[in-house]
């Protein structure tokens, strides 16, 4: 397909902005030398050119849309109005406060509302993201134990079934990693836990589901062993519609946890817009949030707290992420927050029971939202891999599941329904990764080309990774 810079010719354009009648300012030496390099265009290509890119694109709306890790990915319209709503949208970060009681109305309800959902008792909106979260959450711990002397508390215990950005963000926030190791049912194991804790440790962080969809059912006494300890305990909640409404990281012995807006409360993952990853805490910790809390009753205003990290963020987070949040739980209200979870868990074990005779799924147990299955046998007996059945499923116009990850898992596919999608949606699925298997038995050789309905084919990887052609040369 041609660039945008292909197309058009000099001259040619669209008329939205007026004439500038201006006169031009001379910058001297720091004045352009050429002319800027812009498309010229009639109004009509430039919307054919994005119509075209569209339709080369796959997205939730095209069908089925699996991608394991991501949580929620069909939002509801009304969200998006409500967030476009002009007293949210066109507000300045710089307005005075009694200017913008309605907005700091919201960031109240919705601190509220999921400290309600988690069993927390304070909560920022500050981090921009779920990676960004569990760094501001580490400062918490990190300044917790400063505050009572604690100088040796340097430890960070992360089980191999984290998701990744666990231990990274141990390490940005000046943790030491220990990581330990998960049993063969896929969850932490408890004697590695009990050797690893000691007087150096700072705290643990559980990914819960963990990255194999499975729930800890050991969650009690894994959280009492680090509290014994002198350590505390960090909640993973990015994928929190598996048990929203069900159980609170709080009341299973959680100080501190993050979420994902942009996974589980009404903005879907790589949207390809800003996300937010609330930090929330018990509230002997609330002391450490960062900068400008809410408080207030009548007249609402920004208040740092006493002993406050600092600011992670400039202003107050991605508002508009949050104002999508509280009206996806307002909507859905106490019963459906509950119902959305039991939706998320049913499909995703139904698809795993339905296909469980043909594929091996990794960590048999208590799937939650997801599940991961492992094609190494498949691989072993066909030759056709994770990577080829991911590909041939976009010939049947599903989007492939999250591949090669978790990485504990050899030939992963991960697979994610979610709650919103209908039984003829899932069944059709389960066909189709019939059909595949089916296929890989009969002619391997086929799947290793797939796809072959699509814009582009298989791409070289080894070439985009090795020869990465990342500019656009006008000569
Ligand atoms: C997605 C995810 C994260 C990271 O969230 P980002 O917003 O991508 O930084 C952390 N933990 C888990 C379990 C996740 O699924």
């Amino acid at each position: 397909m041609e660039l945008i810079f292909e197309k058009g010719a000099k001259g040619r354009g669209l008329s939205i902005l007026p004439k500038n009648e201006l006169a031009p300012v001379d910058f001297g030496c720091h004045s352009r030398e050429k002319e800027l390099n812009l498309p010229q265009m009639s109004e009509n290509e430039l919307s054919r050119h994005y119509t075209q890119l569209a339709k080369r694109s796959r997205g939730v709306n095209d069908g089925f849309y699996p991608l394991g890790s991501c949580t929620m990915k069909y939002n509801p319209k009304i969200n998006e109005s409500i967030a476009g709503l002009a007293g949210f949208s066109k507000i300045h970060p710089m307005q005075s406060q009694h200017t913008t009681q309605g907005c700091l109305k919201v960031l109240k309800k919705a601190e509220e509302a999921l400290c309600e959902i988690t069993g927390m008792d304070g909560m920022t909106f500050q981090p921009a993201a779920g990676a960004h979260g569990e760094f501001t959450g580490l400062l918490l711990i990190k300044a917790y134990h400063l505050s009572r002397g604690n100088v040796g508390r340097k430890k960070i215990i992360v089980p191999d079934s984290a998701h990744g950005t666990n231990p990274a963000s141990a390490v940005m926030a000046g943790f030491e990693v220990v990581n330990i190791p998960s049993t063969k049912e896929g969850i932490v194991d408890l004697d590695a836990l009990r050797d690893a804790v000691g007087e150096d440790t700072a705290g643990l962080m559980l990914t819960n589901p963990n990255t194999v969809g499975i729930f800890d059912k050991n969650i009690l006494e894994i959280t009492d062993i680090v509290h014994e300890a002198g350590g505390l305990n960090y909640y993973d909640g990015a994928n929190l519609n598996a048990i929203m409404g069900q159980v609170r990281p709080g009341d299973m012995g959680f100080d501190v946890i993050h979420l994902n807006l942009h996974k589980t409360f009404a903005t879907p993952h790589g949207g390809g817009g800003p996300g937010s990853g609330p930090v929330g805490c018990k509230a002997f910790l609330a002391e450490f949030l960062p900068g400008c809390q809410v408080a207030g009753e009548e007249e609402l205003y920004f208040e740092k707290p006493k002993h406050s990290v600092g600011k992670v963020k400039a202003f107050y987070g991605n508002f508009l992420v949050v104002v999508k949040a509280l009206a996806y739980i307002l909507n859905l209200g106490c019963d459906g927050i509950a119902e959305a979870s039991q939706n998320a868990v049913l499909n995703a074990n139904y698809m795993a029971k339905k296909l469980m005779n043909l594929y091996d799924i990794a960590f048999e147990g208590n799937w939650m939202h997801e599940f991961v299955m492992s094609l190494e046998e498949l691989k072993k007996k066909t030759g056709v891999s994770a990577m080829d059945i991911a590909k041939g499923l976009l010939d049947y116009g599903i989007h492939p599941p999250t591949m090669y990850f978790p990485l504990i898992v050899h030939e992963a596919l991960m697979v994610e329904p979610t709650e919103t999608e209908s039984r003829e949606t899932l069944d059709r699925a389960i066909e189709v990764f019939e059909k595949l298997y089916d296929q890989a038995q009969k002619e391997p050789e086929k799947l290793h080309n797939a796809p072959v309905s699509t814009p582009v084919g298989r791409p070289d990887e080894v070439k985009a990774a090795r020869h990465p052609i990342l500019r656009y040369s006008f000569e």
